[in-house]
């Protein structure tokens, strides 16, 4: 089989090594079918509406709001260059504000006819320690203001589900689904969080989402795809469809242990993954 990866970062986030075209490059190079482009949705909007972001460096996190129009510009230009190797598909990774899913929508509306399939994540918290972008390594000493690490799963999963539940937020697909577990930092309480887990999953069901397998984890301290293999038998047991990203911020990373996790979600009972084009999921099979 062809793989397809759907989540790739690049140069404009400011976090990530190469241009688009690098990423399309080293796909095609891979012999991939898809190369998702899926870079951060500006964080920068949100500085007028949120005092304390200044706590947080987003501008390293995600590429400004007038460079929207360049990502665009480029992902066309690869896309008509590369016709007849590989299928680019455009989206974004749109980050969950808990009320800023209205105002989001003012500054991406213009631009979400053109994208093929939107990532919603989580990877700030506004929880017990205040404002808490709780996957960067510069702020690890604010899980000490937890008593356990099963609270900043708790407070994770409660910004995934009102993530969910918002009629504003439009999305397709979510992406890192137990992101907390980055820096190994273990749950105690395997039942409590658990049962929150599968609350969650009964939501993204209801609301017809797909749960993507991220290969991302393997490459940090918790040295495991995200979500969990015993999250990934819950996902299949409720039918929810999946797809691969390697959430790459270098081309070398382009579709990472893919040939592994396919093995592995195979193993679990999926024969099919999601497809994106124009916002409509279809499927291919493994
Ligand atoms: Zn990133
Ligand atoms: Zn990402």
């Amino acid at each position: 089989m062809r793989y397809e990866d759907w989540h790739t970062h690049n140069s404009l986030c400011k976090h990530a090594i190469g241009s688009i075209e690098d990423y399309v490059k080293q796909a095609i190079k891979f012999k991939l079918n898809v190369i998702g482009i899926s870079d951060h949705f500006p964080y920068e909007y949100l500085a007028s509406y949120i005092p304390s972001l200044d706590q947080i460096p987003y501008e390293r996190y995600a590429m400004s709001l007038n460079e929207l129009n360049i990502y665009v510009t480029q992902l066309n230009q690869v896309r008509n260059k590369y016709e007849n190797q590989i299928k680019v598909r455009f989206g974004f990774e749109l980050d969950y504000f808990k009320d800023m899913d209205e105002v989001l929508n003012n500054y991406l509306d213009s631009f979400k006819e053109k994208m093929d399939y939107l990532y919603g994540s989580v990877h700030v918290l506004f929880g017990k320690a205040g404002i808490f972008a709780f996957d960067d390594s510069r702020f690890l000493n604010k899980y000490e203001e937890y008593t356990v690490n099963d609270e900043v799963y708790l407070e994770f999963y409660t910004a995934l589900q009102n993530m969910i539940a918002s009629p504003a937020f439009d999305f397709d697909i979510i992406t890192h689904f137990d992101l907390p577990k980055k820096f190994d930092k273990r749950v105690e309480d395997k039942t409590l969080v658990l049962d929150k887990v599968i609350e969650t999953l009964e939501l993204a069901k209801k609301s017809d989402l797909t749960i993507e397998i991220n290969t991302s984890g393997l490459r940090k301290q918790a040295k495991e795809q995200y979500p969990s293999e015993d999250i990934i038998k819950e996902m299949y047991a409720l039918d929810i469809p999946i797809l691969l990203g390697s959430d790459a911020h270098n081309p070398e990373e382009i579709a990472f242990k893919f040939k592994e996790i396919t093995a592995l979600v195979k193993s679990i009972g999926y024969n099919q993954l999601a497809h994106f084009k124009e916002r409509k999921r279809s499927f291919i099979e493994i």
